[in-house]
């Protein structure tokens, strides 16, 4: 690092699970955001300051005047421009030392098997289901931690599926890639502009503590969100041994291990599903968590 960067990232480097060593780290990394909207928006501002050297940002839309209530890497100045181009240039004048690449395209699963490949972490900040599946099966074949956020209403949600561990569900062990749902009523619904903040920071954070190799990340946790109450609930969720897409799968397996325990709370599980569109495959899956997991 040089004088500028390291006064630049110095309260990163004063903590003492982060220094130098982490920090440096942090600059050779390379984090995949899917969706530069709600979440991928503040999510990308915290990777950028903290020093992740590399982003990429996957997103086929455009900047629109209904997205700037809540979707912080656009201004009014960038209507009309592809959102990585608009999120690229607000990350390159928060921090030139940092390498932004734009996808402009829609993620399907041949752009996210070459993608994922090259990134140390992935974040979801997408809003629909067939770009979630793609980004978990893409993820689940390359053995990459994926950090999902979502974000509808007042309510939200994040959890981390790493493929790494072989305890930990994917996404597909929660909501099933066969289940009907209904995009629509998603797409539609309002969104509290600070909730998607809430989120898209909890995945920056997530996403840094991955990198670094820090604290107890979120796999085989659901950390629901309610911005009506500010309150948090953690829920255990669990592996599928006939997930159709991590249930044959083997890689890597490291020797950390999670636990569940507790018993299901019906309050959350409407939480749930209201947050993902009813997706009544989710029932099966959730324990309310009730004491620390190892
Ligand atoms: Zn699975």
């Amino acid at each position: 690092m040089n004088d500028d960067q390291l006064l630049r990232y110095s309260r990163h480097i004063l903590l003492d699970e982060i220094g130098i060593e982490m920090q440096q780290r942090f600059l050779t990394a390379h984090v995949l955001i899917v969706g530069a909207g709600g979440l991928g928006s503040p999510a990308a501002l915290y990777l950028g300051a903290s020093g992740i050297g590399t982003l990429t940002l996957v997103d086929s839309d455009t900047v629109e005047l209904t997205n700037l209530q809540r979707q912080i890497l656009h201004s009014s100045d960038t209507i009309g421009q592809a959102k990585v181009r608009s999120g690229r240039a607000t990350l390159e004048r928060l921090n030139p030392d940092i390498c932004v690449h734009e996808i402009s395209v829609r993620a399907d699963d041949m752009l996210l098997q070459q993608c994922v490949l090259h990134a140390d972490v992935v974040l979801d900040c997408s809003d629909n289901f067939v770009t979630r599946h793609a980004v978990n099966r893409a993820c689940v074949q390359h053995c990459v931690p994926l950090v999902s956020g979502s974000a509808s209403r007042f309510n939200g949600q994040i959890s981390t599926f790493d493929a790494r561990n072989p305890a930990s569900p994917c996404y597909a062990c929660i909501f099933a890639p066969d289940h009907p749902f209904d995009e629509v009523s998603c797409s539609t619904m309002g969104v509290f502009s600070p909730l998607v903040g809430v989120i898209g920071a909890m995945q920056a954070a997530e996403a840094l503590r991955l990198i670094a190799g820090i604290g107890r990340t979120l796999a085989g946790r659901l950390m629901l969100f309610d911005a009506m109450t500010m309150s948090w609930q953690t829920m255990c969720i669990s592996r599928q041994a006939d997930c159709s897409v991590c249930g044959a799968m083997q890689c890597n397996p490291s020797s950390s291990t999670l636990a569940s325990t507790g018993q299901v709370l019906p309050e959350l599980l409407r939480a749930c599903m209201m947050l993902e569109c009813l997706l009544p495959a989710f029932l099966g899956f959730l324990i309310a968590c009730e004491v620390p997991l190892a």
